[in-house]
């Protein structure tokens, strides 16, 4: 998938004629102001991959096809009162310290069936961001995890997609069976940093 947050609406229809079909976004806001340019690109599918405040549920489900950062049942309610048919990624935290969003390993199997149960939603599998390091080699046990947990959680039949990998270790994400790549910096270069945000 390619990252475009901070980037504007023509570094995504650059993409798409490129041939690329996924894209995520990190904010609500931003993307509700680049959405008039990229609305006609047909096939493009847009995911949330930030966390979503669920007073933004309503203005989330109208402007994304996925979600990848549902970590409360809460949420899911939310969203799947909004009747849009949404695909939906549970964020699952791996480690104790950095990102304050996701969900405890050991809840994942709860909030995986609280998801199950909302008519509108179909989950789709499950999306991690490791503690940042410049060695990609630190990632991989947290894909590895997160292989394994969507292995604990998945019912007969299903077939979890992870979303794991970034740009500087989505090598090794691929290997631990990555499914969907966040790419952002690879393809756009750097960002200015949004305020607020670390790097
Ligand atoms: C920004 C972001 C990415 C992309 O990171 P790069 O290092 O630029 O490839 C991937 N996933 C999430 C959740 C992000 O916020």
């Amino acid at each position: 998938m390619a990252v475009t947050k901070v980037f504007p609406a023509s570094a995504i229809r650059d993409a798409y004629a490129l041939g690329l079909r996924e894209f995520g976004e990190n904010y609500v806001q931003e993307f509700e102001g680049k959405h008039p340019e990229v609305a006609d690109l047909e096939g493009a599918r847009f995911h949330l991959i930030g966390h979503l405040q669920s007073n933004k549920s309503r203005r989330a489900a109208e402007l994304f096809s996925v979600i990848q950062t549902v970590d409360s049942a809460k949420l899911a309610r939310k969203l799947d009162e909004t009747g849009a048919p949404l695909e939906i990624m549970l964020e699952v935290k791996l480690s104790e310290e950095e990102s304050k969003y996701g969900a405890a390993p050991e809840t994942v199997a709860a909030l995986a069936a609280a998801v199950r149960q909302c008519s509108h939603l179909r989950l789709s599998g499950l999306m991690t961001m490791p503690p940042w390091c410049e060695d990609a080699e630190q990632s991989r046990p947290y894909f590895r995890r997160l292989r394994q947990l969507a292995e604990a959680v998945q019912l007969p039949g299903e077939s979890m997609a992870l979303s794991m990998g970034m740009s500087h270790d989505f090598e090794a994400a691929i290997e631990e069976g990555a499914t969907h790549i966040r790419v952002g910096t690879a393809l756009f270069g750097k960002r200015k940093l949004p305020q607020g945000e670390a790097p």
